[in-house]
């Protein structure tokens, strides 16, 4: 098979059903350990599964500390965030100092020479570095959360650990390469080929936009085994020498932010990968990807908790010193509720992931749908809260910190923390993406019961028997939703001053599963089309886990840290208010026409609209085709020297 060949059907080829399908039978099924987010959508509200605050083995949380310790020494003396941003580059010399640290081992087992550090003070060593330059923040974690290392240590054999991750936890740099030209939200179009081959396997394909991929030693490469018989086949994950013969890395890619990145477009032609070098199975890798991503989520949340804190700190201090209409910025009102969002929001997100890594690391629960709530909420919220610190800054929020400092001002990077903010509503699942995520997490519970029922396919005798089945579980389940413990005013009375915010939550959490269910029932199949409606359903889910984390927090730090109570008040109430224009919004909204004008603005009955304008020029397509074969391009690989 030639390599033109065996390109598979890309383009308008993959339907929406069969996109669809690709994601289901990536789906991981099982359920081993409790969810408190899949409770929650269900109406159960199980305070017991994150109450009382999780406590860090204090042996692990010692070597944590004294690790940040190191780190936060050498990021303050060694290295300049500014420098980075003005040359683009991460100098070799930090990849060298970091791997002297030991931080691109953060997450990797001591036996394989790493530091071994638990989630929650990995996230706090991203927070750290990624403070001085995001830059930095997003190349350890694509390192680590999502290149060779994490699904080496879940699915990876004991040859293939011993192999690569003494090498990773020694400062080799790794990447992940999914996407493609032809290939974002949609891996159904995966056009990488990985054909078997004497051995192995031969890869042919163009990834895009692979974060590290210019200077990454290690890939864990996405290819496609093509199905034959007997053979599975299916998208596959493969772990590939950066060197190997036939890969030519053919671009570094520019961004509105992160200009640190060493973001690559990397050409693979007839590159041989030995069959000992798959990772856990042909037609595995999506599995393996979003498995991976469980706690490899948490990282990039990490990075929005600690530009929110950057963030907070410039704000406060700011709108202390700049007096204007005769008092400090801070103390107008309008200035003011926008500080009050800025500290409580982010006293919310660093609880939420707090939270989470706390549970990823004692393993008792199964925290996939919490990992995935707090990429969503963090990366809007850090969002929002840097453009507030913008308009709080003035001006000066709008101008560069070489700009300010060439005025002999405090050069705070503001402008920046924006741009370098922005992608994370973009990568690692789009916002719509997680909506439709979590979202399919939380109508599980009716598809497995009433799936059939509402399923084209199924005959009526499959209907009848899923309709009995479906009968009985709602018998059961819907009664529960009318009544519980927030109903009742004595009920969370050990949370003090919050009780109330608790019983809030429990009673919105079956008012979200009813309206989940009437749902379910007014659009039945039609439901996963109604992406408004579920992205609502999923906010008041992500708003509910922030609001119990946070009372459960307050109150297991309220002898040392009694104003930990007044921010989770404050969060509390801000987020009810959201939850109450979220649930408003579900059936009080413009989605039907919003859908019906999009068509028509589709299809151009609006395009008058649009002139007066020069538009963007340029005629070349919106997504450039690529053919497979040898590049043409030079190689633009940077080595980094070992430390
Ligand atoms: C700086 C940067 C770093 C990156 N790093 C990596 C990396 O290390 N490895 C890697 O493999 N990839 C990486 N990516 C790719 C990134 O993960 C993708 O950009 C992301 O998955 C979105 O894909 P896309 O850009 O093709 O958007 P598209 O899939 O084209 O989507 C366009 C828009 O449509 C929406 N959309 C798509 N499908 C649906 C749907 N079914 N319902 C509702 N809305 C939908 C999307 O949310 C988005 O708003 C990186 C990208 C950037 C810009």
């Amino acid at each position: 098979m030639t390599s033109t060949q065996s390109r598979p059907p890309t383009g308008g080829d993959v339907s929406y059903q069969e996109a669809r399908q690709v994601a289901e039978a990536s789906r991981e099924k099982d359920w081993a350990r409790p969810s408190f987010g899949k409770e929650l959508f269900l109406g159960r509200f199980r305070l017991d599964l994150i109450d009382p605050w999780p406590t860090p083995d204090p042996e692990r949380a010692a070597k944590g500390e004294e690790f940040l310790a190191k780190l936060d020494a050498y990021v303050r003396s060694e290295v300049d965030g500014q420098q980075i941003e003005r040359d683009a580059r991460i100098p070799d010399e930090v990849f060298q100092g970091l791997a002297r640290l030991g931080a691109f081992g953060m997450k990797i087992d001591e036996k394989y020479g790493g530091l071994g550090l638990t989630n929650r003070d990995y996230c706090r060593g991203l927070m750290l570095a990624g403070s001085v330059n995001p830059s930095i923040g997003a190349l350890l974690s694509a390192h680590q959360s999502i290149g060779v290392p994490q699904p080496l240590k879940i699915f990876g054999t004991d040859e293939q650990k011993q192999k690569y991750l003494p090498r990773l936890a020694g400062g080799e740099v790794s990447a992940f390469l999914l996407t493609e030209p032809d290939v974002g939200s949609d891996p159904a179009r995966l056009g990488t080929i990985a054909e078997p081959v004497e051995g192995g396997y031969k890869l042919n394909g163009v990834k895009l936009w692979a974060t590290n991929g210019t200077v990454a030693t290690l890939l864990v490469v996405m290819a496609r085994v093509p199905k034959t018989e007997g053979r599975r086949g299916g998208i596959t994950a493969f772990v590939v020498e950066g060197d190997s013969e036939g890969i030519t890395v053919e671009r570094r890619n520019a961004f509105l932010g992160l200009r640190g990145l060493e973001n690559s477009v990397t050409r693979f032609h007839d590159v041989f990968v030995p069959a000992d070098q798959m990772i856990g199975g042909e037609g595995r890798g999506l599995k393996i990807a979003l498995t991976t991503l469980n706690t490899g989520r948490l990282s990039l949340p990490a990075s929005c908790v600690g530009a929110a804190k950057w963030s907070l700190n410039v704000a406060r201090e700011w709108s202390a010193a700049r007096v204007q209409w005769g008092r400090p910025v801070g103390q107008h009102e309008a200035v003011a509720t926008k500080l009050a969002f800025m500290a409580a929001t982010t006293y919310g997100m660093e609880t939420m992931l707090d939270l989470c890594c706390m549970l990823a690391d004692d393993e008792q629960n199964d925290i996939r749908i919490e990992a995935a709530l707090i990429k969503l909420f963090a990366s809007e919220m850090a969002w929002l809260i840097a453009d507030e610190l913008v308009q709080i800054r003035g001006g000066r929020g709008y101008e560069s910190a070489d700009s300010l400092a060439a005025r002999g001002e405090r050069s705070a990077p503001v402008e920046q923390i924006l741009r370098d903010l922005r992608i994370n509503r973009i990568f690692e699942g789009s916002t719509e993406i997680m909506h439709l995520l979590i979202a399919r997490e939380a109508v599980d519970a009716h598809l497995s019961v009433a799936g059939d029922i509402i399923d084209p396919d199924v005959d009526l005798a499959g209907k009848a028997r899923a309709g009995a089945k479906a009968s009985a579980f709602y018998a059961r389940w819907l009664p529960k939703l009318a009544v519980g413990r927030g109903q009742s005013p004595a009920s969370y009375g050990e949370f003090g001053p919050l009780a109330g915010h608790l019983r809030y939550a429990e009673r919105a959490s079956r008012k979200l599963a009813r309206s989940t269910f009437y749902g379910m029932s007014r659009w039945q199949g039609k439901m996963e089309r109604k992406e408004a409606f579920l992205g609502r359903v999923v906010d008041i889910g992500a708003e509910l886990f922030a609001i119990s984390a946070v009372c459960v927090r307050a109150r297991a730090e309220k002898d040392a840290r009694p104003e930990g109570l007044e921010l989770a008040d404050l969060f509390c109430r801000q987020s009810r208010l959201r939850i109450e224009r979220l649930f408003d919004a579900l059936w009080s909204n413009t989605d039907t026409v919003d859908g019906k004008a999009a068509k028509r603005i589709l299809d151009g009955r609006y395009a008058w609209l649009e002139e007066g304008i020069v538009p963007a020029p340029g005629d070349e397509p919106w997504v450039a085709p690529w053919t497979p074969g040898p590049s043409t391009e030079r190689d633009v690989r940077r080595r980094i020297p070992p430390a």
